[in-house]
């Protein structure tokens, strides 16, 4: 296993998923718009898999219903959430260069002048050459209907909570549910960050996965503990490798939340979270309550008790995961090669190991040779496999290149027609992790690759 430098690792990644399709910057040809990037044909198909992944974990369960929030919401959800007020950062320039910093951020960042490379911002800021902080409110703003009056305007959720709590009391009476239960939403959501970097980490648009569990209040540290097991397992059963992960437990806790932790992976460049589990208590339904002057509440039949829940939230970015995913599926290893004269030589495989519910394609096809009709052999295979699970046909090339092209895009198993198909019907499975080759009957290889993809 060759092991490249931390460093190295995210530059390969960004490389890697231009050149092959996962992301793109957006509005490249423009010169691209920072903060922002678009999923290519694979990458569409990793981040769908892994919100499916998330959807099926959270919502095939009896306690947890989902729902689909609009974006645009009444600005007043934001007054009364405390976003208008509290949703800041605070910002300083340097004078002499102009860079922009969140001010909490300055310790990690350099300084933004090209002749200074590598010198530390924190270093300029001592030297007296910052402004003083300014408060920076993150939420985009846009305006409803013609006129830009103030009246009309709106935000860009900045999380996709707020959609969850003010449809408490729809969801309840719609699907009878008792506490404790749950409501699901994956969505956008768009905060206007002082600064992005590390590629998909830190993003002005961004999708959210978010589960808000409402509870009894006298039961809030078992559900706090339920969730940041049930969550931090989530990513361990979609092949995230333990050792990456760690919990970092809050210290200092928002105005709201009487408890909170942290899951954090190890990116190459430093622990980042990828996803929050908070105690908010009754903040949200009590402050929605006051604000839309609507009663925000539950009644339990047993105790005869009236109540506003707690809430226990799962909070995860998808695009956060995603990255955090294909981080954690990179791999680079030499491997023996058969060249053409029957000698063997090393080279270098670049291979993602993604679990195989999470990889953008499924299997690839191939035949071994363009000739005696073995493309057509392939291309029935692939039309028919095609049909049940996301396939890939090809057939140019040798037929090294085409497994180490498909490596490089994490397909768990590669399928090749050759002279002995067109004799026993046989065709060589190969294995993306182990490499291992195995010959199976065309009319089992539904079933075999349904076991092997466990789907
Ligand atoms: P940070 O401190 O990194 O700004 P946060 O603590 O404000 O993040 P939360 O509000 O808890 O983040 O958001 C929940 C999840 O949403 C995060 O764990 C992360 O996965 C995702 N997320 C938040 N901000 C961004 C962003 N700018 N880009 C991509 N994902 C994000």
């Amino acid at each position: 296993m060759v092991n490249p430098t931390k460093s190295d690792i995210t530059e390969k990644i960004v490389s890697l998923s231009k050149r092959r399709g996962f992301i793109f910057q957006s509005s490249e040809i423009y010169g691209g718009l920072n903060g922002c990037y678009d999923y290519g044909p694979l990458g569409v198909e990793l981040l769908r898999n892994i919100k499916e992944a998330w959807w099926k974990e959270m919502t095939y369960r009896e306690d947890i219903e989902g729902i689909d929030a609009s974006i645009l919401m009444h600005p007043r959800v934001w007054e009364a959430s405390g976003h208008v007020e509290h949703f800041t950062d605070p910002m300083v320039d340097c004078k002499e260069c102009k860079a922009r910093f969140r001010e909490d951020q300055v310790e990690d960042s350099e300084c933004g002048n090209k002749a200074y490379k590598g010198r530390k911002a924190s270093k300029c800021m001592a030297e007296g050459k910052f402004t003083a902080a300014r408060s920076f409110n993150l939420m985009f703003k846009t305006h409803i209907g013609p006129l830009e009056e103030s009246s009309a305007m709106v935000f860009l959720r900045p999380e996709t909570a707020q959609g969850i709590y003010v449809n408490f009391n729809n969801v309840k009476d719609s699907s009878r549910q008792r506490l404790p239960f749950g409501i699901a939403q994956i969505g956008k959501a768009f905060r206007n960050e002082i600064n992005t970097k590390n590629f998909l980490f830190r993003t002005r648009e961004f999708e959210q996965m978010e589960m808000q569990y409402f509870i009894n209040p006298a039961e809030d540290q078992k559900y706090f503990e339920y969730w940041r097991e049930e969550r931090f397992n989530w990513f361990v059963k979609y092949g995230m490798q333990p050792e990456r992960l760690k919990l970092h437990v809050h210290e200092k806790l928002a105005h709201y939340a009487r408890a909170a932790v942290d899951i954090e992976y190890e990116f190459p460049f430093g622990w980042g979270e990828i996803e929050g589990i908070h105690n908010r208590t009754d903040f949200d339904l009590k402050r929605h309550t006051e604000f839309s002057g609507k009663k925000i509440e539950y009644f339990d039949d047993q105790s005869k008790e009236r109540f506003t829940p707690f809430v226990i939230e799962t909070s995860a970015g998808a695009s956060r995961s995603f990255f955090a995913f294909l981080c954690n599926a990179y791999g680079e290893e030499e491997v023996t090669k058969q060249n053409d004269d029957g000698t063997t030589s090393s080279e270098l495989r670049t291979v993602l190991r993604f679990h195989p519910a999470l990889a953008p394609i499924k299997v690839a096809v191939f035949p071994l040779v363009n000739r005696d009709g073995m493309q057509d052999i392939a291309h029935n295979i692939n039309d028919h496999l095609r049909t049940k699970f996301k396939s890939f046909y090809d057939d140019s090339g040798a037929v090294g290149r085409r497994y180490r092209r498909q490596d490089e895009c994490g397909t768990p198993l590669c399928l090749t027609v050759d002279s002995e198909t067109i004799y026993d019907n046989t065709v060589t499975v190969r294995e993306r992790d182990s490499m291992k080759q195995e010959r199976i009957h065309k009319d089992n290889l539904l079933e075999f690759i349904r076991a092997k993809l466990d789907t």
